[in-house]
């Protein structure tokens, strides 16, 4: 079978542009309004080589009511159903309080997580990105969804993992 990488974190951090810049096509839904992706959708990607199903998902947030907490059900059965996470924060604004929810639900999935530092468009704000090991994830790929940087390196670490 092929393996699946789930894409997860809060609204608006980048998600859908970094599947995009995976698929390598403006497919996914890139919205400023956050919440637009609802359900999981899957995208059929290759790298090296090698084939794989990206799964872009809605913006996880805890605590979540009616709708919200529907998309966030979905990102937790993407979580469940993946072989890798790809668990994406902000790197402008830095580890939130709902990052760190979506961090212990990502614990109690087990799953191995790439914790991405998506919007790091310079090497000011990749300097900055360090501070994402708070999260005790592990090493912050810094990329920037929006122009490419990273997410060679990104890639090749999605697959070593796989
Ligand atoms: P999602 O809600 O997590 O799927 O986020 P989107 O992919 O829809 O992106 C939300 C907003 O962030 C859009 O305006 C994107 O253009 C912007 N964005 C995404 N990635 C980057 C990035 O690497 N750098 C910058 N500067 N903006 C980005
Ligand atoms: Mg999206």
């Amino acid at each position: 079978p092929v393996p699946v990488v789930a894409v997860v974190g809060r609204p608006n951090v980048g998600k859908s542009t970094l599947v995009n810049r995976i698929i390598g096509r403006r497919q996914a839904v890139v919205e400023d309004t956050p919440g637009v992706t609802r359900d999981r959708v899957p995208y059929d990607a290759n790298w090296s080589g090698r084939q794989f199903t990206v799964v872009d998902t809605g913006g996880w947030e805890p605590d979540a009511k009616d709708r919200a907490a529907a998309i966030a059900a979905q990102a937790e059965a993407a979580v469940a159903t993946a072989d890798v996470v790809l668990f994406v924060v902000d790197s402008t604004v830095g580890a939130t309080d709902v990052d760190e929810a979506a961090v212990k639900m990502l614990r109690r999935s087990a799953k191995p997580v790439l914790l991405v530092a998506n919007k790091a468009d310079n090497q000011a704000i990749e300097l900055e990105s360090a501070g994402l090991w708070s999260l005790g994830l592990g090493q912050p790929y810094p990329v920037s969804a929006l122009h490419g940087r990273g997410s060679g390196d990104l890639l090749d670490a999605v697959l070593e993992a796989l």
